[in-house]
C-alpha cells in the first residue's frame, strides 16, 4: 500500500515508517516539525535505502491537506500527528483541542473527499480513565480521561467511530501503553524537546549526564515495591503493531475496532530504573520525591485481542528496552542534530 504517515518524523511515527518500508509498503510523510527534527528522515532513509517524500505543513491547514490528497495517490493513513504532553495540555487546553481535533477533522475530511478508506489512529491507554479494572480491556466503557490531552483522544475515538459508521471507513484505534526504547541500530530514538516528562527519557538523560538525578514520584503506592507499575512497550514492537493493524483493516468485519498495544505486564519505576543501571553498567543517582498529581498506582493491557485478531504481540523485554535506549542516548547525547 501507499501509506500517508502523519507525524511520521516523531518518535513512534519514524519507527513505524521504517517498519512499513521493511514490510514492503510505500510511505510518504506529513509533519510540521513542531516536535521533531527533519534530520530523523535521513536516518530512516539510510537504514532502509528508500526515499521518503516529506510534506512539511500543519495538518490543521485544510487547504494544504486537501491539496496533498488531490496530488498524491494514498491507499491508507496512519495518523500520529498531535500534541502529547499531559501537563502542557492542562496549561494550554485550547491549543490541544485545536491541534489534535483540527488535524483529525482536516485529515478525515480529505480522506472522504478522495475515497481513502483505511485509517490507523494513535490512541492511548489514558482513555480508560481512573476506574477501569486492570488489566484494561478494549470493551470497557465509559471511556474518560483526566487531562485535556486525554480528552482529545477520547473525543477523536468518538469522532472516528461515528465517521467510520457513516462513511464506510475502516478504522483501527490503537491504544498504546507506555512506548519506550529505540531502534536497535542506536541511530533512532526518542528526542524530547526540553525537560523530559516521561520516565525512560529522563533516566536516559541522567545516565548521559544531562540531568543530575531521577526523582521517583512516590514510593508509597499499594504495589510490591511502593512505586507505580506501568506496561512498557518497545517502540519497535509498537511499530510492528501498526503494520499488523494496517494489514488487518480490510478483513475487519466492523467499521471500527480498538486494540491495546502493550506487553501485558506491569513493571515498577524502580524495576525499570534498575534495568537501566544494568544496561549502563553502573549505579545511577535518584531520590524519592512526592507523588505526581493524577498518577494511577498500576495498570497494564489485556493483550488477547491484538494477539488473536492482529497476530501481533510484543516480544522485547525490559532489558532490551533499556539496552536499546542506552545505545541511542549514549551515541546521540543531544538527540538528533538540527538541520
Ligand atoms: P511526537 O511528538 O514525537 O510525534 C508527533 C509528530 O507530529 C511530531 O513529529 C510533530 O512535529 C507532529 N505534529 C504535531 N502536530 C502536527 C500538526 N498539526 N501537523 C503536522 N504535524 C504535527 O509523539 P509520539 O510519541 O511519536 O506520539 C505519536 C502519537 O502517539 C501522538 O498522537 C501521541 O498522542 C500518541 N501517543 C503517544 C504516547 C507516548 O508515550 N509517546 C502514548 C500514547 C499515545
Ligand atoms: N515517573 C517518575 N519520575 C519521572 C517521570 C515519571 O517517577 O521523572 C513515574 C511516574 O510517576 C509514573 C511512571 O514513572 O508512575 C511512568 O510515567 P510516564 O510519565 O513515563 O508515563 P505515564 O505513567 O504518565 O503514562
Amino acid at each position: 500500500m501507499r501509506v500517508l504517515v502523519s507525524g511520521g518524523a516523531g518518535y513512534i511515527g519514524s519507527h513505524t515508517v521504517l517498519s512499513l518500508i521493511e514490510a514492503g509498503h510505500d510511505v510518504l510523510v506529513v509533519d510540521d516539525f513542531s516536535n521533531s527534527k527533519p534530520t530523523v528522515m535521513a536516518r530512516v532513509e539510510s537504514l532502509t535505502g528508500a526515499h521518503v517524500p516529506v510534506h512539511a505543513f500543519d495538518l490543521t491547514d485544510v487547504d494544504k491537506t486537501e491539496r496533498l490528497f488531490a496530488t498524491e495517490q494514498i491507499d491508507a493513513v496512519i495518523h500520529f500527528a498531535g500534541l502529547k504532553a499531559v501537563g502542557e495540555s492542562v496549561a494550554k487546553p485550547l491549543e490541544y483541542y485545536a491541534n489534535n481535533l483540527g488535524s483529525t477533522f482536516a485529515l478525515v475530511n480529505a480522506m472522504r473527499h478522495h475515497d481513502v478508506r483505511r485509517l490507523v489512529f494513535s490512541s492511548s491507554a489514558t482513555v480508560y480513565g481512573d476506574n477501569a479494572p486492570v488489566p484494561y480491556h478494549e470493551d470497557y466503557q465509559p471511556l474518560s480521561a483526566s487531562s485535556p490531552y486525554g480528552r482529545t483522544k477520547v473525543m477523536q475515538e468518538q469522532v472516528l467511530s461515528d465517521v467510520a459508521a457513516a462513511d464506510g471507513l475502516k478504522v483501527a484505534l490503537l491504544r498504546y501503553f507506555n512506548p519506550v526504547g529505540a531502534h536497535r541500530s542506536g541511530t533512532m530514538g526518542e528526542d524530547p524537546q526540553g525537560i523530559p516528562n516521561n520516565l525512560m527519557p529522563f533516566i536516559a538523560q541522567v545516565a548521559v549526564g544531562r540531568r543530575e538525578k531521577l526523582a521517583i514520584f512516590g514510593d508509597d503506592y499499594p504495589t510490591a515495591d511502593g512505586t507505580c507499575e506501568r506496561d512498557y512497550i518497545h517502540v519497535e514492537d509498537l511499530a510492528a503493531g501498526h503494520v499488523a493493524a494496517l494489514e488487518h483493516l480490510d478483513a475487519m468485519t466492523e467499521p471500527v475496532r480498538a486494540f491495546n498495544l502493550g506487553g501485558g505486564t506491569g513493571t515498577s519505576v524502580l524495576e525499570l530504573f534498575r534495568a537501566f543501571e544494568r544496561a549502563v553498567g553502573h549505579e545511577l543517582p535518584y531520590e524519592i520525591a512526592g507523588r505526581r498529581a493524577g498518577d494511577l498506582p498500576a495498570y497494564w493491557a489485556d493483550t488477547a485481542r491484538a494477539a488473536e485478531e492482529l497476530g501481533w504481540r510484543a516480544t522485547r523485554t525490559i532489558d532490551d528496552m533499556c539496552a536499546d535506549t542506552w545505545r541511542w542516548q549514549s551515541a546521540n547525547p543531544q538527540g538528533y542534530p538540527e538541520g
